[in-house]
């Protein structure tokens, strides 16, 4: 059976364990499904996810035109602190910032390969951990707007890591944290502004990833580079594609690729 098409980040369903779906234009594939079975991955050529021409992709999937014009790839999507939206002032498209700002998010630690804090909407949760290939994390503020997530993040990682280590992560060396405790810890940190929105009480969250064999020692697939790539799928955590050989694809990093998949 052979799939084409472009690629963007894999859908994801919380269940035991977590589902993983690679949507295309005319077909999805259920990645769970394919775990034991060989993969034949091709690169065919890029497709900017938001002008669609085969151009070179530069980030987030776009090619370098769009990313430095578009409002879904300005500063403040990586930069939550940067959100002007609640003062009424545009950055690219007062319309769109205002519709993705303006709206509850959540400031959350998560322990992927340590605890690290980071910022989602709240319709992105658990969807951003599970992205993140984190095994447990908790919501510890839920403020109204994206500006004020971001200023609890910017304070909060004087105390706690805001990066994850892709390796550690996939080779699963993780320690079981307890996120209630640290969100009690951090709590002295939280800018007064955002204080009156912390989460008193709450629970962890754990998932739990389809991975029959983790990898010891990660080596990144560049399809680009490689051209094509075949090998036997063991598992998926994060946004990463794993294989046998220890070969590990990190999809959502290859968004706006169109690739060919061929399953044995
Ligand atoms: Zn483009």
């Amino acid at each position: 059976m052979f799939y084409q098409g472009v690629l963007t980040k894999m859908e994801t369903e919380l269940a035991q364990p977590i589902q993983y779906y690679l949507v295309f234009e005319t077909d999805f594939l259920n990645m769970n499904q394919l775990l034991n079975k060989t993969l034949h991955l091709k690169f065919v050529k890029y497709q900017c996810l938001h002008c669609g021409l085969n151009k070179e992709i530069y980030r987030q999937g776009f090619c370098k035109s769009c990313f430095f014009d578009i409002p879904q790839a300005a500063d403040w999507i990586m930069r939550p602190e940067l959100s002007t939206a609640h003062l009424d002032k545009e950055d690219r498209d007062l319309t769109y910032e205002k519709k993705v700002q303006l709206q509850p998010h959540i400031v959350y630690l998560a322990n992927s390969s340590n605890v690290k804090v980071g910022v989602t909407r709240k319709s992105q949760v658990p969807t951003r951990w599970i992205d993140q290939g984190a095994h447990e994390a908790i919501e510890i503020v839920e403020v109204p707007n994206r500006y004020l997530a971001g200023i609890t993040e910017v304070a909060l990682k004087d105390h706690v890591a805001d990066k994850t280590n892709w390796r550690t992560m996939l080779k699963n060396d993780i320690v079981d944290e307890d996120l209630v405790v640290w969100r009690e810890r951090l709590k002295a940190y939280i800018p007064e502004e955002a204080q009156d929105y912390f989460i008193e009480n709450n629970a962890e969250t754990h998932l739990e990833f389809p991975v029959n064999q983790y990898p010891k020692n990660p080596k990144s697939l560049n399809i680009k580079k490689e051209g094509s790539y075949s090998g036997k799928l063991v598992g998926i955590k994060g946004q990463y594609l794993i294989f046998d050989d220890q070969t590990v694809f990190n999809v959502r990093a290859n968004e706006g690729l169109v690739v060919e998949i061929g399953v044995d």
